[in-house]
């Protein structure tokens, strides 16, 4: 990037910096040391999450991937099948943690916007009574799904994959790094989800604008096993986990009812892009706070974007990835087609 500064930063709602204010609440909040369950920060965060998701318990963790991988392992045994979406972030950017971690064998699912229906469970299901097959553990669902353009899961499905999930004794994760985009969207509470998955997971570094920390949330006694298993892999934190527990106590009371502006840049920035010959919007209609777009020069339009100051992500199959987030206004996103304007031309 030879130097230039990026200042309207597309890349990812990952890219936002703690504030100020954030950071000040992160000084003065009570701590103690996690892995003893000790600090009242993370205790209180726990609580919190749990009673919105209706959970009976919830686990803080280093990430979102971590809550995943965490989750997985507590539903399946090695040789367990689970079903998931085929572009799901636990299939591709979990380094084989499925594999690697649980051993579990994967059944992928390719709906529309990156949701499935029960009858598309269905047709996947094991038979539960076989000396051969593998068994079908757990059903996994992305909400929003972030391959598939931030979209949200309609309500009426996934009350239709939960009933059968339930009938058929599978157990049904829910990866909701971007649950509350999805709720903002929707207008679905956070608790309606929750209700319809055995374990949610909920990512803080994401449009939350924390610096990092997930939560787990579940049944009592899976979410003890999750603790186990949080030993296991290393992330257990010891004292003072709660100045980071403490920026999503923040971001819960600050940054959640803002979310609807960054679905608003979305749509302006779409609308914006789609207007600029020569470039076409993949994500329509942006339901939530990305849009994925394409040029007929991606390496060269990208490097003159950079070159003016903005940036955006490149995906596989020349595709390219705007995210908006708390640190993108909607002057930016004038901007930033201003300059998509001229880097096409
Ligand atoms: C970002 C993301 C994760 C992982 O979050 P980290 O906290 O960065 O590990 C998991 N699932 C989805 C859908 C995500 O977008």
């Amino acid at each position: 990037m030879s130097g230039t500064a990026i200042d309207i930063d597309l890349y990812s709602d990952t890219l936002t910096m703690p504030s100020r204010a954030m950071r000040e609440f992160m000084c003065n909040v009570p701590v103690g040391d996690e892995q003893k369950g000790e600090d009242p920060t993370v205790n209180a965060l726990q609580e919190r999450i749990a009673a919105m998701l209706g959970k009976p318990a919830a686990l803080f963790m280093p990430s979102a991937t971590m809550a995943n991988q965490i989750a997985m392992k507590c539903h399946t045994q090695p040789g367990d099948e689970i079903v998931a979406d085929a572009m799901s972030h636990t299939l591709h950017y979990e380094v084989g943690g499925p594999a690697f971690h649980s051993g579990v064998m994967v059944r992928a699912l390719s709906g529309p916007r990156g949701c499935f229906t029960a009858e598309d469970v269905a047709a996947v299901l094991r038979p539960a009574d076989s000396q051969y097959l593998p068994q079908s553990r757990l059903v996994w669902v992305e909400n929003t799904h972030n391959l598939a353009g931030g979209t949200v899961w309609r309500l009426p499905d996934l009350e239709g994959v939960s009933a059968f999930a339930r009938a058929h004794d599978l157990a049904l994760h829910l990866d909701g790094a971007r649950i509350f985009n999805a709720s903002a969207a929707s207008g679905v509470p956070v608790g309606v989800y929750g209700s319809l998955a055995d374990t949610v997971t909920v990512c803080f570094s994401k449009g939350l604008g924390c610096p990092g920390g997930a939560v787990l949330a579940g049944p009592s006694a899976l979410i003890g096993r999750a603790r186990r298993y949080k030993q296991l892999f290393g992330g257990a934190m010891r004292q003072g986990a709660g100045i980071l527990a403490g920026a999503a106590v923040y971001a819960l009371d600050h940054h959640l009812d803002r979310l609807g502006e960054d679905h608003a840049n979305a749509r302006r920035l779409a609308a914006g892009l789609a207007s600029v010959p020569g470039v076409a919007v993949d994500t329509d209609p942006v339901e939530t706070n990305m849009v994925y777009f394409r040029v007929p020069d991606v390496d060269g339009f990208h490097a003159a974007c950079l070159q003016r100051g903005l940036r955006f992500s490149k995906q596989v199959g020349n595709r390219l990835r705007a995210v908006t987030h708390l640190d993108v206004d909607a002057d930016m996103i004038e901007r930033a087609i201003g300059i998509v304007r001229e880097a096409v031309a």
